[in-house]
């Protein structure tokens, strides 16, 4: 049980967590901060949090448990405001989408990592944003990963684990580096496919005609192509080495699709679907 657990950046992903940990019984007081009042009214409204401070320096001060949850772009800026006021006690974690990045800006804020501090990332979310796209049921049975540092305290690992036990997620433990590379190319990649899909055929003349036509599949493919540009932003130049390396990869591997069609090569493009559609039947449900 977390007695004070403290929401900065009270979005999809904080308020989800916070919502998830008051079904459980998990959490006893939840405190939200935040750039936006209407956003943290309307957070008090929905019950996600207790209330709220405008200033994340007060936010924290006496807080056992302290999430970042706002976009990679503002993560030391934030921790830059509530480094003089954490308790030495407190754990501190994050959810952003890259690890590398987080670990660096932390370190640059509190001028070297906190023992309670807990990298992590659930691997959950919709394209929605904003604390009225929270819900409980977001991390039931869905992965979090945590990617505790060599300095990071056992038992402040151990609470975070905890904490995301109890809100339904499965919690699994990887190095900050692999971590960094295994998502450029299980979601990061597929982002930049959808986005770059849907902006060159938006930029197509006859484009409405296109989306007119659109079927399942374009929906299904491009439905990651409607989530928060600015989030999307902050990961690409965040994970900015891991993403290039497997863009890279998978310009090469179009290429030879390409290619075999130029040569009507139906043998390689039946390898390759039979390839894909076996990997896809085997590893990805529903
Ligand atoms: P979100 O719904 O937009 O929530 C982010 C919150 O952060 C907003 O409520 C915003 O509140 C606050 N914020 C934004 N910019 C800020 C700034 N410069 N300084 C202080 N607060 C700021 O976004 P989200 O989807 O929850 O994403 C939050 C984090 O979760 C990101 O780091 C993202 O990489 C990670 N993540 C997202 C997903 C996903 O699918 N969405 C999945 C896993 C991890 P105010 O406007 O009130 O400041």
């Amino acid at each position: 049980m977390i007695n004070r657990l403290c929401i900065i950046g009270v979005g999809l992903i904080g308020g989800s967590l916070a919502l998830a940990l008051r079904r459980a019984g998990g959490v006893n007081e939840v405190v939200g901060t935040g750039r936006n009042r209407d956003n943290l009214d309307k957070a008090v409204e929905l019950k996600v949090i207790d209330y709220y401070e405008s200033n994340a320096a007060k936010a924290v001060k006496d807080a056992d448990v302290v999430v970042l949850a706002v976009p990679l772009g503002a993560m030391q800026s934030v921790c830059e405001q509530i480094v003089d006021s954490m308790a030495p006690t407190a754990v501190l974690t994050d959810v952003g989408s890259a690890k590398a990045s987080v670990v660096k800006a932390v370190r640059a804020a509190f001028g070297e990592i906190p023992e309670g501090f807990v990298p992590g990332h659930p691997i959950a979310g919709t394209e929605q944003s904003g604390v009225e796209a929270a819900f409980a049921e977001l991390y039931d049975n869905r992965r979090v990963i945590l990617t505790p540092v060599q300095c990071t305290r056992k038992s402040a690992t151990d609470t975070v684990r905890a904490m995301w036990e109890s809100a339904g997620a499965i919690v699994e433990e990887i190095s900050v580096e692999h971590h960094d590379e295994v998502l450029a190319a299980t979601s990061h990649l597929p982002h930049m496919l959808a986005y770059g899909l849907v902006d060159s055929l938006a930029r197509m003349g006859d484009h409405d005609e296109i989306f007119r036509f659109a079927a399942g599949g374009f929906r299904d493919f491009t439905r990651i192509a409607s989530s928060d540009p600015i989030m999307w932003r902050d990961i690409c130049i965040s994970n900015r080495e891991p993403l290039l390396t497997m863009i890279e990869r998978y310009q090469e591997d179009l290429r030879i699709i390409s290619a075999a069609i130029d040569h009507q090569d139906g043998e390689a493009l039946l390898e390759i679907f039979k390839r894909a559609k076996r990997a896809r039947d085997t590893y990805v449900i529903g």
